[in-house]
């Protein structure tokens, strides 16, 4: 039987590294995406992914091009769908924080741009054209199920007026994941919404007091930083089909942080 294919967005660093090497575990070849590729430097990027990835025994194909761009959205899907022939899990992981947090009452135009261009309609239109991709799949017959996953946050649901535009992203993003779910269903193509919490990564390293702050006081059942382990692992899960029975589906990913108390 060949092995199943993931098409991992961002998967250079952080969340998206973590996904790569928690899919790998489980025997998926993997295309990982990232801006950018350098093939001299094994010691970070699309290419460290790589050397860790296939030390278990699958094959990573990594390629670069902006989600935000859509001529290299299109270039990217073709390299993608080239190098193993089918996409059966998406994973829409690539995404970016602001270059300044702004308050509400300042956010600038230009940054609203950049982040709903990247965050929210790059995946919109990559997931549109896989999905076209897996329709055509599921009707040739296929021995895995395909399903798609994004990549949300506790901010799609959580205002941070300091950085609206990027809930706004979000908030947009869980909302392309439920319209996908419902149109796809009739194809028995899953989707669901990750939504990870405080996780560590290169993203929130800028911020990393004022979350050990929030920590320590409380803000979390889990009294610690998640990983993107924490991550890949749910979307191993899922992938595995253990949530098969569950589209649409919300999974915070935040060691209890959307736990209301009183
Ligand atoms: P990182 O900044 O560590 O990694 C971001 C990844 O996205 C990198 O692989 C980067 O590629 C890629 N990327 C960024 N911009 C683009 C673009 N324009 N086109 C293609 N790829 C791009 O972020 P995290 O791992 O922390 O975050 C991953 C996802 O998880 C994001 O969507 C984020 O919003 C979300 N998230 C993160 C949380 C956290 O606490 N860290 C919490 C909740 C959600 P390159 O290396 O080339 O720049």
């Amino acid at each position: 039987m060949r092995k199943p294919v993931a098409m991992i967005t961002g998967a250079s660093r952080g969340i998206g590294r973590g996904i790569a090497i928690e899919l790998a575990k489980h025997g998926y070849d993997i295309v990982g995406t990232a801006t950018r590729l350098t093939p001299e430097d094994r010691e970070k990027g699309l290419f460290e992914v790589k050397d860790r990835v296939e030390s278990y025994a699958v094959n990573f194909v990594p390629v670069a091009g902006d989600i935000s761009d859509p001529d290299a959205r299109k270039r990217v899907l073709h390299e993608a769908f080239s190098a193993f022939g089918r996409i059966d899990v998406l994973v829409n992981n690539a995404g970016v924080g602001l270059i300044k947090r702004l308050d509400i009452l300042e956010t600038t135009e230009e940054s609203y741009d950049r982040v709903m261009n990247i965050n929210l309609k790059g995946p919109f239109f990559l997931s549109q054209a896989v999905a076209n991709q897996m329709i055509r799949q599921v009707k040739q017959g296929t021995e895995y199920a395909p399903s798609i996953i994004f990549i949300t946050s506790i901010s799609s649901h959580t205002a941070s007026p300091s950085r609206a535009e990027y809930c706004v992203s979000k908030a947009g993003l869980s909302m392309t994941a439920q319209n996908l779910a419902v149109r796809l269903a009739e194809f028995g193509i899953n989707v669901y919404d990750i939504r990870p919490g405080i996780i560590s990564t290169d993203m929130t390293a800028a911020v990393t007091e004022k979350y050990d702050k929030l920590i320590e006081e409380g803000l979390l059942l889990q009294k610690r930083w998640g990983t993107p382990e924490d991550v890949g692992k749910a979307v191993a899960a899922i992938a595995e089909g253990y949530f098969e029975y569950a589209t649409g589906a919300v999974i915070e990913v935040g060691g209890g942080f959307g736990v209301l108390r009183l």
